[in-house]
């Protein structure tokens, strides 16, 4: 393939939209303007066409496969972001006279309880803020309320930089997961959630749809009532194509689940993670105190590398080198400042090595 290796790439630490895979990018550019010889662009397709359809039941088999769905889960796309579900779930399964449980992790979990409120009661089952958020409940032990109407998590805190290392049991209440930032990044029991959705834009695509894997029976029990667009019975009845869907980002999404399973689907993307991230922490634990990872070692995230150092001045200075040598992204959220290294599926592995040795190297010289 032309292209693939000419281009001089960045290093993106970025925490979304972030690093696709460059053998994904330059496919797409290479079929853009003729989608594989059929004369038009997958932008110009019609979502009510063959050439549409056909990618997109290939994706939606493929999502499947890959994360080893069960039959009894719809899978379809919304666009709208993630953060519309945090209004769309409450809507569609806190029951009218009942309550949800949140645990509250952090910045997406917290702006996920915030909007359930204005929709119905919730109970924070963990409230991380005694912790300033940089730990979680061990899952073994954390159980939802047996009267909730669901338990609501968010898997990996994109900001805070901690991750579920494991999912809580929770019986009959069923385990709702927001997975945009470490989506398809380990297996997943799928039969132990009610629903399971995330943004694309951090481990499986561009920006600009959110997937949605929900559990036929919780589907039947939920909420009437609602207007069209925001009840999920509307788009499961049509295939996820009641209106028109993010054509372009789920063209992207099938060349990435490709990539995937290239590269050894599910576990092969745990692995990586493991390893990069692993090269990151271990480069904060030798340092000395030099760089400082602020969160419960147990829940640190395989995805999102948040650290610091002594002075807001040396985190300037090391950002602003940082972007001389070909790497971006590595500011932390402008809420709670610091550093952050994304490093999902999608960034080389020779990336986080640059990173690393441009660490060591800045330590040398400040330390
Ligand atoms: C990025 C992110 C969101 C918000 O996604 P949008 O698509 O921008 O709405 C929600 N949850 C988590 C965990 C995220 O990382």
């Amino acid at each position: 393939m032309k292209g693939r290796c000419e281009v001089e790439r960045k290093k993106i630490f970025f925490a979304g939209p972030s690093v696709m895979p460059v053998e994904v990018l330059t496919e797409m550019s290479e079929n853009l303007v003729d989608y594989h010889g059929q004369g038009l662009s997958m932008l110009e397709a019609s979502h009510r066409g063959g050439m549409f359809e056909d990618m997109y039941d290939e994706t939606l088999a493929l999502i499947r496969q890959v994360m080893d769905i069960p039959d009894e889960y719809e899978v379809f796309f919304l666009g709208g972001g993630a953060t519309l579900q945090f209004s769309m779930i409450p809507l569609n399964f806190l029951k009218k006279d009942g309550f949800a449980d949140y645990a509250d992790t952090g910045t997406w979990s917290g702006k996920a309880a915030s909007d359930a409120k204005t929709i119905g009661t919730v109970r924070l089952a963990y409230d991380g803020a005694s912790s300033h958020y940089t730990s979680m409940p061990d899952p073994a032990a954390f159980k939802p309320d047996s009267a909730a109407s669901y338990l609501y998590i968010c898997s990996n805190e994109t900001v805070g930089g901690i991750e579920w290392p494991a999912y809580p049991e929770t019986g009959n209440v069923p385990l709702i997961a927001d997975m945009s930032s470490d989506f398809f990044s380990r297996p997943v029991r799928v039969k132990d959630f009610g629903m399971i959705y995330g943004g694309i834009q951090k481990n499986l695509g561009p920006a600009g749809a959110t997937l949605l894997i929900i559990r036929k029976d919780l589907l039947e029990s939920r909420n009437s009532g609602l207007p069209t667009y925001l009840d999920y019975g509307t788009h499961v009845s049509q295939k996820g194509l009641y209106n028109t869907p993010p054509v372009f980002a789920i063209w992207a999404v099938k060349l990435v689940l490709d990539w995937i399973v290239r590269n050894g689907g599910l576990a092969g993307m745990d692995e990586k993670a493991r390893s990069k991230s692993s090269l990151l922490y271990d480069v904060i634990d030798n340092s000395g105190g030099f760089y400082r990872s602020p969160v419960d070692r147990r829940f640190r995230s395989r995805m999102n590398i948040v650290f610091r150092l002594a002075t807001e001045e040396l985190e300037n200075e090391l950002i602003a080198e940082s972007k001389k040598l070909g790497m971006l992204g590595l500011k932390g959220h402008r809420s709670v400042g610091g550093l952050r290294a994304s490093v999902y599926n999608a960034l080389p592995e020779a990336d986080v090595h640059a990173l690393v040795d441009y660490m060591r190297d800045f330590q040398a010289r400040k330390g």
